[in-house]
């Protein structure tokens, strides 16, 4: 439901959805849009020309765009992302009792739902909002990465860490040993993520089963671990299951396997391939090599299942980077991939405490630029080809510094 009005001489709507509250304040020059889901936390506000992002751990990214510029980010310090949402908190505050007191003025009355929202959001003051982000810890282990489709997932963490750990560019679970979960460990924390989303529930709209790595756990592990989410949430509704499989030295699971886990409700399964290049995967110590991601690749196709594909712009530098182009082109060539698949194009970002630094350095690497990532991901997308039943996949950018959960 959409409810238009005016409130302090600017044009108001307040829209209603059966999964978040969002209001905006235009005026000719800039609009202030706050969004919420219903347990009253804060997903999105437009202040100022400046986007800004909540996690569900409190912690907040601002984005812009200057005139001519990339788009620019910056996750704020804990005060900043405070104090950001406590003015949203005040204007909704103060919106709300102008609407009771008759001093907003609204085309259509606010619905019971609508008030219902109104005060949820109201009861999510600033100190409620921080006891909730340090429930989130004791839910989850913090969330490393997502596939940028997955951002708004219910998160399950089945398993912990990676299996492998070993890739010199990736520090994302460094603090944690891989491990399986129980059936009944699992269970615990899968009611626990669903009774600490609360309402909030309604606004994710898949199940990603993390963390690193989810799809190597061995059939007759991961099948009853399925089942637990069957059990606690609705997977149909919540638009099915998603995971990754990373690295591929694990056991190595037939189409015919995949096909059951299709029909456990998996929907895609997301590979961090990086390159097609292999001496360039033995740079980087992914584990496996792009004949056995083309292998899993088409029997996680053959199952019924998509992939989503992600390849590393600028890994190796200069000194791989004609071999990175033309061998990623001839794996992703191999797929046979189509129209339910993504492609995503993800940039080398090297902190100077990564293995990477270190023996990029020793090997004497040239780094690409920005620019010439960019354009090495527009060699490989113009060298790819697709079946025209099949169809095009999506390709996409996948900046990691815009991970939010
Ligand atoms: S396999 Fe993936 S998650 Fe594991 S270390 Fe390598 S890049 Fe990181």
């Amino acid at each position: 439901m959409v409810i238009t009005g005016t409130w302090q001489g600017r044009p108001l709507t307040i829209s209603v959805k059966r999964n978040c509250l969002t209001v905006s304040t235009d005026d000719p020059s800039q609009a202030d849009v706050f969004s919420y889901d219903l347990e009253g936390r804060m997903w999105t506000a437009f202040i100022d020309g400046i986007a800004y992002r909540r996690g569900l751990d409190g912690k907040m990214v601002a984005r812009w765009r200057n005139p001519g510029e990339e788009r620019n980010r910056r996750w704020l310090p804990q005060d900043e992302a405070v104090s950001i949402e406590a003015r949203a908190h005040r204007h909704i505050q103060h919106l709300y009792t102008a609407i009771q007191q008759g001093e907003a003025e609204l085309r259509t009355p606010l619905s019971p739902q609508g008030h219902q929202v109104f005060r949820q959001i109201l009861a999510f003051d600033p100190a409620h909002s921080m006891a909730d982000a340090a429930r989130y810890y004791d839910v989850y282990k913090p969330v490393g990465i997502l596939p940028p489709d997955q951002y708004m997932a219910v998160v399950l963490q089945m398993t912990e860490g990676c299996s492998f750990n070993t890739c010199n560019f990736c520090t994302f679970y460094k603090d944690r040993p891989f491990r399986i979960k129980s059936p009944d460990e699992f269970r615990q924390h899968a009611i626990a993520v669903r009774d600490f989303l609360g309402a909030g529930l309604s606004l994710r709209r898949t199940i990603f089963l993390g963390d690193a790595n989810a799809m190597v756990v061995p059939m007759r592990t991961l099948l009853p671990l399925l089942d637990v989410v069957h059990e606690v949430y609705d997977v149909d509704k919540l638009g099915g299951m998603y995971a990754f499989l990373d690295g591929f030295s694990g056991e190595k699971k037939p189409a015919a396997d995949y096909q059951r886990l299709y029909d456990k409700g998996i929907k895609t399964v997301y590979i961090g391939l990086e390159s097609g290049h292999a001496p360039l995967l033995k740079f980087l110590k992914k584990p496996g090599t792009p004949r056995e991601a083309i292998k899993a690749v088409r029997a996680i196709k053959a199952g019924g299942i998509a992939v989503g594909i992600i390849i590393l712009l600028g890994a190796g530098g200069q000194q791989h980077a004609d071999s990175h182009v033309r061998d990623t082109i001839k794996a992703l060539n191999a797929m046979d991939l189509d129209m339910d698949d993504i492609i995503y194009f993800s940039e080398i970002l090297v902190g100077e405490d990564t293995p990477y630094a270190r023996e990029a350095y020793q090997a004497g690497l040239q780094p690409l630029s920005h620019s010439e990532r960019l354009a090495q991901g527009a060699a490989i997308e113009a060298g790819l080809h697709f079946s025209s039943e099949g169809g095009v996949p999506k390709i996409s950018r996948y900046d990691i510094r815009e991970f939010v959960y």
